[in-house]
């Protein structure tokens, strides 16, 4: 069984949808492992989001997700990794397929409700965070 993390992000968890989105999870599958909720300081911010570092959206992004409550799900699945993404959907909710969590949450690019890894390897690096 292979493992990974949906991030719940501040916009979400400012909603009241965290047990929304969990449902969706056990619906889908998927079964929930651990939780734990927290809030980001800059540095964690800035060392989770490395990769988009040089990208024109990254203080925004930093600004976001230190603004509020996130809620970090490791979650058990075959083929997880994967299948999480599906469910999650496309960064732009617009884009998202019907049904997809982002689809049903996201508000914009930025706001788009959940975050989940896209490697068994960032999987690894992005639990350590929370577990
Ligand atoms: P993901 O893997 O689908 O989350 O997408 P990325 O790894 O490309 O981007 C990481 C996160 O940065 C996204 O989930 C959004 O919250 C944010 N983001 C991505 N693209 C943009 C953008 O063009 N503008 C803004 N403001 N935020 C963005």
């Amino acid at each position: 069984m292979e493992r990974t993390l949906l991030m719940i992000k501040p916009d979400a968890t400012a909603r009241n949808v965290i047990g929304r989105i969990i449902s969706m999870l056990e619906e889908n599958g998927f079964k929930v492992v651990a939780i734990k909720s927290k809030h980001f300081s800059r540095e964690e911010a800035e060392r989770f989001y490395e990769v988009h570092r040089d990208k024109p959206f990254f203080d925004d992004l930093v600004n976001y997700i230190t603004s509020g409550m996130v809620v970090g799900i490791m979650v058990e699945r075959e083929n997880a990794v994967k299948a999480l993404r599906e469910l999650v959907g496309a960064t732009n909710p617009k884009e998202a397929r019907p049904g997809t969590i982002r689809a049903v949450f996201g508000e914009s690019i930025e706001r788009n409700a959940v975050h989940a890894s896209d490697s068994y390897e960032n999987a690894q690096r992005e639990l350590s965070f929370f577990f």
